[in-house]
């Protein structure tokens, strides 16, 4: 399935841009940019991302997905019209001298993190304290 291919792509290039921002945390939306005429199925996209993000970095993350339709521009008419599907002559004037514009973009946008309080220094290896927590109202204290 192309859209697999996709999605997997997807989640190599998010792994690989949240490594080289050297950034930690968990990636909680992705905002992705399909276009129109791009051939790609967002409802497969999707699906695929249900089904391949599990134990990635992208695991749990929303995702959010603009769709911008393709424009004809035609060089006789002068006419710019939004288009869903690819077409061959101006929809206005039906000449041939045209020109489409965007609606094939298949863009990561941006990744949001999420934040993480202790974006200080980098050392979680050791140190992790939660051990103490709720102590101090331990019932069988006495
Ligand atoms: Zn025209």
């Amino acid at each position: 399935m192309h859209e697999m291919s996709i999605v997997q792509a997807l989640l190599e290039q998010v792994a690989e841009e949240v490594d080289q921002a050297g950034q930690r945390g968990r990636v909680v939306s992705l905002h992705l940019v399909v276009g129109r005429l791009s051939g790609v199925h967002v409802d497969a996209i999707r699906f695929g991302f249900e089904l391949l993000s599990p134990g990635s970095i992208a695991q749990g993350a929303a995702l959010r997905i603009d769709q911008p339709p393709a424009r004809c521009h035609c060089d006789r008419c002068g006419a710019a019209v939004e288009i869903a599907e690819i077409v061959s002559a101006c929809p206005v004037c039906g000449h041939a001298d045209i020109i489409i514009r965007g609606g094939q973009e298949l863009l990561l946008q941006s990744i949001e993190l999420e934040d993480e309080d202790q974006a200080g220094e980098a050392s979680s290896s050791d140190g992790w304290i939660h051990e103490n927590r709720g102590s101090k109202e331990d019932p069988e204290g006495q």
